[in-house]
């Protein structure tokens, strides 16, 4: 029987999180898709940004609302894509497909779903923080956790199956969160991002017996996406001095960046 990898990806509607997609399906590995609702996951297409590179491979794209925590935790089934079968309708987050010789098993879980805040915090409501921490910090945790106790489980059945990579996960932060740089507009934000970079330093070292990697990436500014959009005048010229102290990059280096993590053994 083989083991076939399945990555899951969240944010994979737009920006860094559909370049990711995209970079992982042109590997051959299967993609769980997630984004928001049903009409941004109707944007999720294959050929772009997935793609089918051999007979084996399968993909789904997942509607979950991450601000909706921890209520969409509870929800056994979620609207979805499914492009093998060619049919949209409800599916359990981890039930892959099932096929005679292939068994299909989460090896790779990116945590890129992200909002961005437009306010200085005393200007932020309440709705507002509810959501930033909801899909920046307690969604990924959440995620993280569901998704390790797959990992797990999966890793006692095919221990010995040197094929597939070491489990990873990785969860995007951002450097407004992990350096000194500090830019008005961007609190709550920024406190979402260092918590969950705290997070994972935590949660790497609880799961290091399991031989499952879970890291983060702090990206500088990437200028092709959404993210940046609604920002006021003030933090986009703060953005402009973090883009001259960290330089910029592009959703597509992120995406390389995350294929060399999952396939390095370190
Ligand atoms: P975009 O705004 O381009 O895309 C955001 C993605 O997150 C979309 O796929 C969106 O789905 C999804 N998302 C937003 N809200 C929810 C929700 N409630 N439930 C489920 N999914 C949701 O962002 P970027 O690609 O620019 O950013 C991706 C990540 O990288 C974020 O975590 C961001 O903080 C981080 N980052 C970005 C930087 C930048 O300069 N752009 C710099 C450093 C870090 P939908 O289409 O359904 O809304």
């Amino acid at each position: 029987t083989n083991v076939l990898p399945v990555a899951i990806v969240t944010g994979a509607s737009r920006g860094i999180g559909k370049s990711i997609v995209n970079r992982l399906s042109r590997e051959g590995i299967s993609c769980i898709a997630i984004a928001s609702s049903k009409k941004s996951i109707e944007g999720i297409k294959l050929d772009d940004p997935l793609m089918l590179i051999h007979e084996k491979q399968r993909h789904r794209s997942l509607a979950i609302d991450l601000s909706q925590w921890p209520q969409w935790t509870a929800s056994e089934k979620h609207f979805g894509i499914d492009y093998h079968e060619n049919k949209s309708g409800y599916f359990p987050l981890y039930d892959m497909w099932k096929d005679s010789d292939t068994i299909y098993q989460p090896t790779l879980l990116v945590n890129c779903a992200g909002i961005t805040q437009q306010s200085l915090s005393v200007r932020t409501d309440v709705d507002t923080i509810t959501k930033l921490m909801n899909v920046n910090f307690m969604s990924s945790v959440s995620l993280t956790n569901m998704t390790l106790k797959q990992m797990i489980k999966n890793r006692k059945r095919t221990r010995a199956d040197t094929r597939t990579n070491r489990p990873c996960i990785i969860n995007i932060c951002s450097v407004l969160a992990t350096s000194d740089l500090t830019v008005p507009g961007t609190s709550v934000y920024a406190a979402s991002k260092a918590a969950l970079s705290q997070y994972t330093k935590v949660v790497a070292q609880e799961v290091n017996p399991c031989n499952i990697a879970i890291v983060s990436i702090s990206p500088g500014l990437v200028p092709a996406t959404d993210m940046l959009k609604g920002l006021e005048c003030d933090g986009q010229s703060h953005l402009q001095k973090l883009a001259s102290t960290f330089g910029t990059c592009t959703p597509e280096q992120i995406a390389s960046q995350v294929w060399d993590i999952y396939n390095s053994t370190e």
